[in-house]
């Protein structure tokens, strides 16, 4: 059972703070689904393509599904049709080939750039550096069909609610610098997704404009 009670709370949170609460509902069945959008919750994420396309399918076509995990290029067509949000793109490659699947669906799909924000045991997200470097040179910033509305990020999974803050500090002000330097004009340009279950509130107060939370409401998986 999805918990409720946790829901609405999370709701009036991401409320007083201006952002927006995405139900990670990944290995979650179709039932405890149904009881968070009954609540009137409608947007979802998940992490991987199957299960992403197989609950679009069963579920309410007014969910807004997001795609949040690592994406790999020859699963995009699958969510091409449907998908309102990817939010870890992490190469120029993958970018390239959602702009393809995009335009062929007549759509443009929003995206994120994850930007590796962890210590070193967590490995995707594109590097500063890598990024401004893509940003710069590759053609990533002339793809039609997709459009660029942010940064995502992963804190480091550890206890220690210092280096989690300083890490989310740090995309904050990633994200000011792309905006300055890449996106003054795009209004679209908004969106800071960081936080889970254990560090939302870190995050909220250290600027996440969009929280992605799972076992916090539908319990631990
Ligand atoms: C699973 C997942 C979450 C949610 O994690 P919880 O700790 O259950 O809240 C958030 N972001 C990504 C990318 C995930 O894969």
């Amino acid at each position: 059972m999805a918990n409720l009670k946790n829901l609405l709370q999370l709701s009036k949170l991401c409320n007083e703070y201006n952002a927006t609460l995405v139900a990670v509902s990944k290995t979650k069945p179709i039932e405890e689904i149904l009881e968070v959008y009954h609540e009137g919750h409608r947007i979802f994420g998940e992490n991987k393509v199957q299960e992403l396309v197989d609950k679009y399918e069963q579920l309410p076509k007014d969910i807004e599904w997001h795609m949040i995990g690592h994406l790999q290029r020859n699963k995009v067509k699958y969510i091409a049709p449907f998908v309102s949000l990817i939010h870890a793109v992490d190469t120029v490659k993958l970018a390239k080939e959602i702009n393809k699947q995009a335009k062929k669906e007549d759509r443009v799909i929003k995206v994120l750039l994850q930007i590796h924000i962890a210590d070193e045991t967590s490995k995707f997200g594109f590097q500063w550096e890598d990024l401004n470097k893509a940003l710069k040179e590759s053609e990533i910033l002339e793809f039609k069909n997709i459009s660029i509305c942010g940064v995502m990020g992963m804190a480091t999974f550890t206890d220690n609610q210092y280096q989690v803050r300083e890490e989310f500090q740090r995309l904050k002000k990633y994200f000011d610098l792309l905006k300055s330097d890449y996106f003054t004009n795009q209004s679209n340009f908004k969106e800071i997704s960081m936080g889970m279950s254990g560090d939302y509130k870190i995050a909220l107060e250290e600027n996440s404009s969009m929280i992605r939370v799972g076992s916090a409401i539908f319990g631990s998986r």
